[in-house]
């Protein structure tokens, strides 16, 4: 079955199309700069690469673009649209309503906008993608898989924050966590990869642009560092993650900001680029420090200090762990990141080697040392693999 998976953000479009049998990608790319002019990025075959400037003054004509990419000139991997079997789009907020992945309904788009106000960057861009496809693919089932639902299974008093009930009841103000459907494909690979298959405690540590931590329990969630949106937990690339609100308050005081100024410090300005100063790609900060720079150090400690502390608190809430897992674009080639968080956890059962941490490979790695009580796992991320794959088992069970 050839899937068709599409991540709609609110200027950009990230696709691929994967057959989630044997997991081979025909073709993956990006359209960037929706409404301003357009670039689309088109990857093929073994190295294959369209880099073109072409306008896209919507979602629709970049989508369109992408399927003519696909099937016709230099770039074309398929004869035509009908060998798409079924579309997978990344939906962002599910909130308490999914829990898993659901073919896409007039109901199921209803019940999506109804939560555009937790995620009104991320759900709108989700839902237009998906009435796309039903526009131009009419008959090609479409699936949503959450970033929420696999953190879904968080017991009520890991969720709840400690504000007045009637913010919850109310509104729905909760932790809902995201990066699921990475936490869900690498707790998994990892439950995989220990000896131990029953009672087993993970932590999954997602190091991108964006991080988060979660603990699992048996394969289940049981607790996650984002919140209601992404900002909360970990300092990210340009997110601030945890902050005291007292702190946020004075900041809005004293610069005379409003929230939605606030917000934009917060989510776009702050964590790595913050600190440093410099980028918000920590390979660029880790070359600032070598070079000197102490904004730039004192960015790599915070943000290595920070997982440490989550990974420490989630070992308590699993009393005890079996394998801490790095995953993502920093969790999967920063040595010096795993090896700061893993500092000094050998009373823990943590103990990293550090030749086998230093050594790189494109494949899943155990990097602890023999005598370590746990495992310390690194172990690429597939998240377009998650949604491919739920799309194909939802689709083939119609
Ligand atoms: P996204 O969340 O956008 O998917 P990625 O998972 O690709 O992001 O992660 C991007 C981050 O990974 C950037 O901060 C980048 O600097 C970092 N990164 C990538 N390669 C390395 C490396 N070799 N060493 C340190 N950091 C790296």
């Amino acid at each position: 079955m050839l899937v068709f998976i599409l991540n709609a953000g609110s200027s950009s479009l990230k696709y691929q199309l994967m057959n989630p049998i044997n997991k081979e990608v025909l073709a993956v790319g990006i359209c960037e700069r929706i409404g301003i002019d357009g670039v689309l990025t088109h990857q093929f075959k073994e190295d294959g690469k369209i880099k073109k400037e072409i306008s896209m003054p919507t979602h629709k004509e970049a989508i369109e673009l992408v399927l003519k990419t696909l099937t016709e000139g230099e770039g074309a991997v398929i004869a035509s649209i009908n060998k798409i079997e079924a579309i997978g789009h990344r939906a962002v907020h599910g909130g308490e309503k999914f829990s898993v992945s659901t073919i896409v309904t007039p109901i199921v788009i209803e019940e999506m906008r109804k939560l555009i106000p937790l995620a009104p960057l991320h759900n709108p861009a989700n839902i237009m993608g998906m009435e796309i496809c039903q526009d131009l693919m009419p008959g090609i089932p479409n699936v949503a898989v959450f970033d929420t639902a696999f953190h879904q299974t968080m017991p009520d008093y890991a969720y709840m924050y400690p504000l007045p009930y009637e913010q919850y009841s109310k509104h729905g103000i909760r932790k809902y966590g995201f990066h699921g459907t990475s936490h869900f494909f690498v707790s998994n690979e990892a439950q995989g990869m220990l000896d131990k298959k029953h009672n087993t405690r993970i932590i999954v540590c997602h190091l991108g642009n964006g991080s988060s931590v979660s603990a699992v329990l048996n394969g289940k969630c049981i607790d996650t560092s984002m919140g209601l949106t992404p900002v909360q937990g970990l300092m990210m690339g340009t997110r601030a993650g945890d902050v005291g609100a007292g702190a946020i308050s004075y900041m809005m005081t004293q610069e005379g900001l409003s929230i939605d100024e606030t917000l934009d410090i917060m989510n776009k300005k702050s964590g790595i680029l913050g600190i440093s100063g410099k980028s918000s790609d920590l390979r660029e900060v880790l070359e600032g420090m070598k070079n000197g720079d102490d904004k730039c150090r004192l960015a790599v400690e915070m943000v290595a200090y920070n997982i440490k502390k989550y990974v420490g608190a989630y070992v308590a809430a699993l009393d005890g762990i079996d394998a801490l897992c790095f995953t993502g674009g920093i969790g999967e080639n920063s040595a010096l990141i795993r090896e700061i968080v893993c500092a000094g956890l050998d009373g823990m059962g943590l103990i990293i080697d550090p030749t086998k941490n230093n050594k790189r490979s494109s494949v899943a790695k155990d990097i602890a040392t023999n005598s370590s009580a746990a495992r310390i796992f690194v172990i690429p991320t597939n998240e377009e693999y998650v949604i491919a794959n739920d799309t194909y088992k939802i689709v083939s069970a119609l």
